[in-house]
């Protein structure tokens, strides 16, 4: 599926990585190419403006890792915003709901739906150990019901007996009936498809979904109509309340764009991809992995990665060093609240050190996201410098001065020092007991 965005990324930059030192232009230049490719991958235009502009930014304003080449820097920071674009974590599959656990399915005719039903039935019941029953409500396309039956007898999973006549939303309640007095732990219900969506389609598919409100209710989509997938997902999502999607035919030769900008326009994750017709052709969609399926240069981004973390284990010793020392001042908790954000909450130097339950269970419930990181490192940076080396000068009017500069609050402020005098205290005591010495060489 991603071959040609791939082949065409990687000769891009790989051409950066050929470089020694990079200029804005030659960044600019690479990124002009990448945004042709996305597009000509039929990547939806504001994804991939959105994309553009995250890579350059970065890009421009990186840290400079001596052991890596600027070309393979940007190559990691591509990495990384193209796994921010398919939607960072993996979203799998959510059983947390009382049993039976109703799982829905919905799409256009031929998209896969029955196929799909009955790979994750399988997979619920081989892997996870789940009792599944099937349920086809189409009673729309002839022999779908039947179609089902077949799969489930293939796979081993049970199908809800057919009823000739019935309608949807009664096999639903049937089904429902079923799975509870069964024992089941999940029901999942193939719903019809159209060729394309209409009022009566969409109106069919609330009403199953009333009846049975679902867990989990997937569009299945297939990945070779692009944008049309995505065009897809925005409207059935109009109508019920999508919680994740599949993508199918990812084998096939498409060009990738739908899995590119799924999340991203429609705000919902990519949970499961369709790798083929064989039954157990499903996989879990894991950002990372399709990010370096994309790139194709995985090398180079664990390399890049390696060398970060050897520069942030470099800065988290210095810090100790200051720490233990009791020079740690507020320039140094500036560069750890940094840390933090790129580990994405605690990290740096704090996981570093023994002795650091009680500040780390203050900072944990002090609930340190980006928002409050950033504003904690607004307050640094509205402080002179002799603030920032002696906290204990901000005395009533530099605080509402610091305040003032940094949109927050005198509250905020006292917060901050507070929290650095406990973490510079704990870091002179531990020093003191020698609790360093195994980390870092003795003394103390
Ligand atoms: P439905 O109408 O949405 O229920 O679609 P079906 O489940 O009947 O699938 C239609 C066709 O697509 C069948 O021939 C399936 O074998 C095939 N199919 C389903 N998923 C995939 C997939 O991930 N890759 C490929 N290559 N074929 C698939």
């Amino acid at each position: 599926m991603f071959e040609s965005l791939s082949d065409r990324l990687s000769g891009i930059l790989d051409k950066l990585t050929r470089r020694g030192a990079l200029t804005e232009q030659d960044v600019s230049e690479a990124m002009r190419e990448v945004r042709r490719a996305l597009l000509e991958a039929d990547v939806a235009l504001d994804v991939v403006k959105d994309f553009v502009e995250r890579v350059k930014e970065k890009a421009v304003g990186q840290e400079v890792v001596k052991s890596v080449a600027p070309g393979q820097m940007v190559i990691k920071i591509v990495h990384d915003e193209l796994v921010e674009t398919l939607g960072r974590e993996p979203e799998p599959i959510d059983l947390a709901a009382a049993v039976p656990v109703v799982m829905m399915l919905v799409g256009l005719q031929g998209s896969g739906k029955t196929t799909t039903t009955a790979k994750i039935a399988r997979r619920l019941q081989t892997r996870d150990k789940q009792k599944v029953l099937m349920a086809s409500l189409d009673t729309r396309r002839p022999a779908a019901q039947e179609q089902l039956k077949i799969l489930g007898e293939q796979t081993d999973v049970a199908t809800l007996p057919i009823v000739e006549g019935e309608d949807p939303v009664t096999i639903t309640k049937r089904a429902m009936d079923a799975a509870r007095r069964g024992g089941y732990d999940v029901l999942m219900l193939d719903t019809a498809g159209r060729t394309h969506i209409d009022e009566e389609l969409m109106a069919e598919t609330a009403a199953i979904e009333k009846a049975s409100t679902p867990h989990e209710t997937l569009l299945v989509a297939d990945a070779l109509t692009g944008q049309d997938a995505v065009n897809l997902a925005q409207n059935f999502d109009e109508c019920v309340k999508l919680t994740g999607i599949v993508l199918t035919r990812i084998d096939g030769d498409g060009r990738g764009g739908a899995a590119l900008s799924m999340r991203a326009v429609t705000g919902k994750p990519i949970k499961l991809l369709g790798t083929g017709e064989k039954i157990d052709a499903l996989e879990d969609f894991h950002p990372d992995r399709i990010a370096n399926r994309i790139l194709g240069m995985g090398d180079v981004v664990s390399l890049v990665e390696k060398a970060i973390e050897n520069v942030e284990v470099e800065k988290a010793e210095a810090a100790a060093k200051k720490m233990r020392k009791g020079t740690f001042d507020l320039d140094d908790l500036s560069d750890q609240l940094e840390q933090m954000k790129k580990l994405g909450g605690m990290g740096g130097v704090l996981s570093m050190l023994p002795g650091i339950g009680k500040i780390k269970k203050q900072i944990d419930a002090a609930n340190l996201d980006d928002s409050v990181l950033n504003r904690q490192q607004a307050i640094i940076s509205s402080m002179t410098k002799k603030e920032r080396k002696n906290p204990k000068v901000l005395n009533a009017s530099r605080k509402k001065r610091v305040a003032a500069g940094s949109g927050t609050s005198v509250q905020e402020i006292n917060k901050l020092v507070k929290m650095h005098r406990q973490m510079a205290d704990m870091m002179k005591k531990v020093g003191k007991r020698g609790g360093l010495g195994g980390l870092f060489g003795g003394g103390g």
